[in-house]
């Protein structure tokens, strides 16, 4: 069987018979994969906890008919290992996992940019240098810009009507103004929507400052935002603390 290598980050694991798993994979050049690894779940397994999920992993693996083997891994960065002993992080992370495995609908489609998204925020959860609810914001914000749902929080996301506007409505794709708002618009603070923006922009020194009143805000309208986008919510999500 033909063999190849990848980067990836372990998305997600399940039980396959007696001793092995499936673990689906959002990899660097093969976007996501869902491969076999044969005894894993035996205590003498050559691949040990490298294959739990957060683990950004160096894989060969060898093409099979339906499912790919893994044949070999290496642990590059073990963020499981850091994330697992503070509950916010690991939580917030989960919903990372989860929504990259949404978002990437398409196995075997190449997608390089959530690729490096999620490793670069697992990597920004792991370092802890910023809250937790605002590294999965910006990563929620980032990954459905990515996916082609990129919010509007500047201009009206209707009409293009320079901002800045304070009515938000999830189907119109971002802020609309006083022309186009439509009903059941959220009504967020002039502040609420600037920091919306400087998480989608990564602008942490702007987000870092933010008023928790604000950070409560904007996280209640990335969510509406991120579940309008998916077709059902998203099971880790409910898990996430007001951190
Ligand atoms: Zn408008």
């Amino acid at each position: 069987m033909p063999l190849y290598s990848d980067e990836a980050v372990v998305l997600r694991t399940r039980k396959l018979a007696e001793a092995d798993r499936i673990v689906t994979l959002l990899t660097r050049r093969h976007g996501v994969v869902r491969a076999v690894a044969k005894g894993v779940r035996r205590t003498s397994s050559r691949f040990g906890s490298r294959l739990e999920p957060f683990t950004h992993v160096d894989l060969q693996l060898a093409e099979g008919r339906n499912l790919d083997t893994i044949t070999q891994a290496v642990t590059m960065t073990p963020f499981g290992a850091t994330l697992g002993g503070d509950y916010d992080r690991y939580t917030a992370g989960s919903v990372m996992l989860e929504t990259a495995e949404r978002l990437v609908t398409e196995e075997r489609e190449p997608s390089l940019q959530q690729y490096l998204l999620l490793v670069g925020g697992l990597r920004a959860m792991a370092a802890g240098d910023h809250r937790p609810g605002d590294v999965l914001a910006s990563f929620l914000l980032r990954s459905l810009a990515v996916a082609g749902y990129a919010p509007s929080f500047d201009g009206c996301a209707r009409c293009g009507l320079e901002g800045p506007h304070t009515a938000f409505h999830p189907a119109a794709g971002g802020v609309l103004c006083t022309t186009c708002r439509m009903p059941g618009c959220a009504r967020p603070a002039a502040e609420t929507v600037q920091l919306l923006g400087a998480l989608l922009a990564g602008d942490w020194p702007v987000v870092d400052v933010a008023d928790a009143r604000h950070r409560r805000e904007a996280r209640g309208l990335v969510t509406a935002y991120l579940n309008w986008h998916l077709e059902r919510g998203l099971r880790s999500l409910p898990l996430v603390a007001d951190q």
